[in-house]
């Protein structure tokens, strides 16, 4: 089995990238893929580790995009060659990007009679700093009681201090990943959140044409059916199927590394082989 969909504590996960390593091999786990959000930092650190315990270590980083006024998260890998200076350096701008969003973010908090500083998140982070980081300064604060309920009374995406990412269209970030020799796939198509099974459809087919290689089948927020439903887009578009738990350690306890939310998440080295042979 392996989990092709993981966070350490350089982005927005609590495990430190050795721990997770050693957390994947107490699962059982032979290969696993660290896909922190907009840093590659966590790999230099892991490979040593992995190459202790045997386990194998995929380079991969999850892109924030946007299309149709939609965040839509895209998993972009390199099973061969490390990803060239030139996506490193996009990289870079998408960290200017979110840097400037998380300092509108402490704005808008303030302007909302909190008391935040974006010092106070940005020293909770390590190589980037996210909502999750403004989620659990709410808490320490005493402006939640939960990281779900500081996204819903104040981050997340319908709550009134939400400010929004100036983040790359869909289908320039699939053109940039292919471009730069990376493999891009879908994450987790329900958080789409498209309710009419047609335009989900149209969306995910025009990513094809964009460049898109692969789909997340297996994901913690994905049931029986989803599952079903995205193997059988994935065949129809020519999409290779692919999955992973989106591990983000004690932050998200539910969801477990390699198995998901429940057991629901099963990946099969099948699909890793595939995956390697594009
Ligand atoms: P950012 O990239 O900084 O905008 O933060 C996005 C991250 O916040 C996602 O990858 C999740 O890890 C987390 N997140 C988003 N919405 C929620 C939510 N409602 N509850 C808990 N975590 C969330
Ligand atoms: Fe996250
Ligand atoms: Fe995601
Ligand atoms: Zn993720």
């Amino acid at each position: 089995m392996v989990d092709l969909h993981t966070h350490t504590f350089e982005s927005d996960g609590t495990d430190s990238p050795s721990a997770l390593i050693e957390k994947a091999a107490a699962a059982g786990l032979s290969t696993i893929a660290i896909t922190d959000h907009d840093t590659l930092r966590a790999h230099a650190q892991a490979t040593i580790r992995a190459s202790e315990l045997g386990i194998g270590l995929v380079t991969g980083v999850e892109i924030s995009t946007r299309a149709r006024n939609r965040s839509v998260h895209l998993l972009a890998y390199w099973f061969k060659e490390p990803p060239p200076q030139a996506f490193l350096l996009w990289l870079d701008e998408m960290l200017e990007y979110r840097r400037e969003r998380n300092r509108r973010l402490a704005e808008r908090l303030r302007s909302l009679g909190l008391n935040i500083e974006l010092s106070e998140a940005e020293a909770l982070g390590r190589t980037i700093t996210g909502r999750v980081h403004f989620a659990k300064l709410l808490i320490a604060k005493g402006y939640a009681t939960s990281i779900s309920q500081a996204f819903d009374k104040y981050i997340g995406e319908d709550a009134p201090g939400f400010v929004l990412m100036e983040d790359p269209q869909t289908p320039v970030a699939v053109r940039k990943v292919r471009e730069c020799g990376g493999i891009p796939i879908l994450a987790h198509p329900i958080r789409l959140g498209m309710r009419d099974q047609a335009v989900e459809e149209t969306f995910i087919r025009e990513q094809t044409e964009a460049g898109l290689l692969g789909l997340e089948v297996m994901h913690s927020d994905h049931d029986q059916s989803a599952r079903a439903r995205y193997l059988t887009l994935a065949a129809r578009y020519n999409l290779s199927p692919s999955g992973g738990s989106d591990y983000h350690g004690d932050i998200k306890p539910n969801i477990h590394l390699g198995r998901g939310n429940g057991g629901n998440v099963q990946v099969p080295q099948d699909w890793l082989d595939k995956l390697m042979s594009l």
